[in-house]
């Protein structure tokens, strides 16, 4: 079991005004880590949207440097994104319309998800193109969401057969995407499981020979083994987004349970510390009066950010010059470019305190917030919370050597 590393504010003058720092160490230890959950299965680290928000170029490497064999994205561009980058690993991409760019695609060597249509799209440009397209065949076993229906499935697998005959089209995987794997107590996991086995059957008699077979996202992957999804009926690959950010995907649980290290740490600096009176109303609408004389501080993010509006009373921790660090609760709303805490007692705003240009860190690991709290307060997961951290936010590597940069 290794020990969460206890948070040091980046102080560095000059460091950013608001900045997502993003532990490329981490992100390490919770590949490897994952690397040993799953065995012998490839891992497939999925790094769409940016990855989750944490920036998907330096993720990725160090995902890749760490042991993962692949990496997944949702929309053809984003693999595009990572390949001009110079990363050359096997690339997923799964999410298409009717507009996706199939020729950069096979010319940038992304292997692609479909789920009907595009399977005829992608032969097509294929023949255009003069090259062979590799594609996972993603069923439909009950998330209700993309992927064929086992009804379409023979047909589906027919033409991908004929594809294949042509020189078009290479079968490399049959994937499914679970719907309650976060909720272990729910037997649909089971009954996706059973129908995936069957699409297999069906994938296997149309005389396809597949390589590769995926199911689990995070919660399937930390969950496997245990009753809800038997060890057997994982398949020989997973995509694994949460767990690679550091994160749980069961709200009962910490990150720790599951041996994971949180990646992102959100953090800007106190800039305006003052005295109020009794009775003081505070950002608009006026929904927070204070009781008593008292200092506010104030954080300067807003929903600009991406911090959510609605997550009026969450968290933040400070950690001034001259007095204790301590976690608060953001009072009033949350506004465009700022927020304000009540620090609870006049008389803070004394440069001895050092509360002006204090760091202040939203949500992170240690002893800071969670995201997960940060969920809570905003009545979403800690998915939404870190993936819509907007560009406004600097990202900041730390990498092995703990030097820092920035993006
Ligand atoms: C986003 C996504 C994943 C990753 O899910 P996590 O719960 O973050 O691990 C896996 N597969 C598909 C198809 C996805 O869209």
């Amino acid at each position: 079991m290794s020990a969460t590393p206890s948070f040091t504010p980046v102080l560095a003058p000059g460091a950013p005004e608001r900045m997502a720092v993003i532990d490329l160490n981490a992100v390490r230890h919770n590949v490897r880590h994952l690397k040993t959950e799953i065995g012998e299965r490839t891992l497939i680290a999925v790094v769409k949207a940016d990855a989750y928000g944490h920036g998907a170029i330096e993720v990725g490497r160090a995902a890749l440097e760490a042991g993962a064999d692949m990496l997944g994205v949702a929309h053809i561009r984003e693999g595009l994104s990572l390949r001009r980058a110079g990363i050359d690993a096997p690339l997923l991409a799964w999410m298409h319309t009717l507009n996706s760019d199939f020729s950069r695609a096979l010319t940038g060597n992304i292997e692609l998800g479909v789920s009907g249509w595009d399977l005829d799209a992608v032969a097509e440009t294929a023949q255009k193109v003069g090259t062979r397209a590799v594609v996972h065949i993603k069923v439909d076993t009950g998330l209700g969401r993309n992927g064929c229906t086992l009804a379409d499935l023979p047909a589906l697998l027919h033409r991908a057969r004929e594809y294949e005959e042509q020189n078009l089209v290479t079968v490399r995987g049959v994937f499914t995407h679970l719907a309650v794997a976060d909720e272990p107590a729910r037997t649909e996991t089971l009954t996706q499981l059973e129908a995936f086995n069957a699409a297999v059957n069906h994938v296997r008699q149309a005389g396809l020979n597949p390589e590769l077979f995926h199911i689990a996202n995070t919660p399937g992957t930390l969950m496997h083994g245990q009753e809800a999804i038997p060890e057997e009926l994982l398949g020989n690959a997973v995509r694994v987004g949460l767990g690679v950010y550091g994160l749980s995907p069961i709200s009962s649980h910490d990150p720790e349970d599951f041996e994971l290290q949180p990646v992102m740490t959100f953090q800007t600096f106190i800039n305006s510390v003052k005295e109020v009176p009794a009775g003081q109303g505070v950002s608009y609408g006026l929904n927070y009066r204070t009781e008593t004389p008292t200092t506010l501080a104030l954080v300067p993010v807003g929903y600009a950010d991406g911090v959510p509006r609605v997550a009026s009373n969450a968290p933040v921790r400070i950690y001034p010059a001259g007095a204790q660090a301590q976690t608060y609760q953001v009072v009033g709303r949350i506004a465009m470019d700022q927020m304000v805490i009540d620090l609870g007692k006049p008389g803070l705003s004394d440069p001895e305190f050092g509360y002006l240009g204090a760091p202040v860190v939203l949500f992170g690991n240690g002893e800071n917030p969670s995201v997960t709290e940060w969920a809570e307060a905003a009545g979403t997961i800690n998915y939404e919370i870190v993936t819509r951290i907007s560009s406004r936010v600097d990202r900041v590597f730390i990498d092995e050597s703990t030097s820092t940069s920035e993006s």
